[in-house]
């Protein structure tokens, strides 16, 4: 008995080490806690996106919150075994869920938090407490400990963060895929959020989306220089992915807009476009018809 006894305390030993968030080093002074696929599930506590930890000799700088401070004090914990260095900031690439919804952990941390200036108007006009509330509803169990909390910085054109010797930058990109978007370039590389994805549908269905501009600000940041795109689902992504996005919103715009010309109505667009080349991608059975009926709506009222 007492055998068993152990062997159940070595499996329970090793699952709870298995649970444990994993960080990746990417670059020198990098590392990612990368995000399963899916939506948010009690079995993955919501953990479906990546946090990336940037390492200055003053501290850590965090891109992206996670989607609950539960996720977000694990991934901190993570950063200080690497290097036991205060968290100095934490920068949100755009108000969504699992990018947002941690961010009450670096608060805790004395973290300085840094958004889009609409950010802030989606916390002070109750509007995250809304979506909160939903995604409480939607997800049972998994956002019981969210706080939405205000942003102590708040951007509305590019900026340069100086940490020590290290300048960050954070350039607004919207509206495009919300009206929060940031990029942020350190050490090279271009943290995009969820502007860019490679072989993952991206998510056109936000309220604030702009497919139209999407694109637009998927050629500025083909113009700029980078080691790799660090984006907020998957591994470090090349050029290609900035093609990917591209063609994906291109296909939806110009297939719905084409067969919204022939009078057909939003159910029967769906139909027709069900099947795509696109279909093999990650979370094309959660977003892809969801994309068309928003796009369906966004093309009703575009402003040139
Ligand atoms: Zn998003």
């Amino acid at each position: 008995m007492r055998v068993w006894g152990i062997v159940w305390a070595l499996v329970a030993i090793l699952f709870s080490f298995s649970e444990a968030m994993d960080l990746q080093k990417i670059a020198r002074n990098i590392y990612v806690a990368k995000g399963t696929y899916g939506l948010p599930s009690k079995e993955n506590r919501g953990f479906m996106s990546n946090s990336y930890g940037i390492l200055t000799r003053e501290g850590w700088i965090v891109i992206d919150a996670l989607s609950t401070p539960e996720l977000a004090r694990e991934f901190i914990s993570e950063l200080k075994k690497i290097k036991n260095v205060p968290v100095l900031y934490l920068i949100i690439t755009h108000y969504h869920m699992d990018h947002y919804f941690g961010a009450k952990a670096y608060k805790e941390e004395g973290a300085k938090v840094i958004a889009h200036k609409n950010l802030k108007v989606f916390y002070e006009e109750g509007t995250a407490q809304m979506v909160l509330e939903g995604a409480r509803k939607g997800f049972p169990g998994v956002f019981d400990d969210v706080e939405p909390v205000a942003p102590d910085m708040v951007i509305d054109s590019k900026v340069k963060l100086r940490v020590g010797r290290k300048v960050i930058e954070i350039i607004p990109m919207t509206p495009a895929h919300t009206n929060t978007d940031l990029v942020i370039r350190a050490e090279g590389y271009l943290f995009v959020g969820d502007l860019v994805s490679y072989k993952r549908i991206p998510f056109l269905g936000d309220r604030n989306v702009k497919t139209k501009r999407w694109l637009k600000v998927l050629d500025t940041i083909g113009k700029m220089k980078f080691k790799k795109l660090l984006g907020g689902h998957g591994d470090p992504m090349g050029r290609e992915a900035l093609k990917w996005t591209r063609d994906y919103i291109n296909f939806v715009r110009t297939e719905v807009a084409r067969l919204k010309d022939e009078g057909l109505f939003v159910d029967e667009v769906k139909e027709k476009l069900k099947e795509s080349p696109f279909k093999d991608s990650k979370m094309y059975d959660v977003f892809h018809l969801r994309n068309v009926y928003f796009v369906f709506n966004e093309l009703d009222m575009e402003l040139e």
